[in-house]
């Protein structure tokens, strides 16, 4: 796979998913961590935004219900460069019927190289790092390089 290095911009697009058992632990994380949050673009699962939208104000992109599909939609819009950054607290101790698309959510944001914090701690790293509020690069897979070494090898 090859690489190039594109912007990760200042004001960024959040991604925030917190499975049932989990998601008072990301309420409180984010009302924690309302100041940083409220600098950039949020976006949520369905019940998981609503939860945080009604309990901390803070204005929420909300996609659909994580089992019906806004795993799904988050993937996408990761992979279309609208989602920068990933805050997921799945759940370790109860299968989900939509594990797969919980697998698929996080494989795309390592293809993507986007910053995941998976528990509280790497989300407390993330937010103070002093590139959660500035602009940096960083690598992604060089897609017009990826089609044209595919298309070369079926000719
Ligand atoms: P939810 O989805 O925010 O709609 O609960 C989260 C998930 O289970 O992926």
């Amino acid at each position: 796979m090859e690489y190039k290095e594109v912007s990760l911009p200042a004001v960024k697009s959040i991604a925030l998913v917190a499975h049932d058992n989990k998601k008072q632990d990301l309420l409180a994380w984010c009302k924690k961590h309302r100041n940083d949050l409220q600098q950039h673009t949020l976006f949520a699962t369905g019940t998981t935004g609503a939860l945080i939208e009604k309990e901390t104000a803070l204005p929420i992109n909300k996609l659909i219900s994580g089992p019906l599909g806004g795993d799904q939609q988050i993937g996408a819009l990761i992979t279309e460069g609208k989602v920068d950054m990933l805050i997921f607290f799945w759940d370790p101790f109860e299968p989900m019927p939509h594990d797969p698309d919980v697998k698929a959510l996080l494989r795309i944001a390592a293809v993507w190289n986007i910053p995941v914090a998976c528990n509280q701690s790497s989300a407390d790293f993330m937010v103070v790092s002093p590139l959660f509020n500035r602009e940096s690069t960083h690598a992604v897979p060089d897609y017009d390089a990826y089609i044209a070494k595919r298309s070369s090898a079926s000719r």
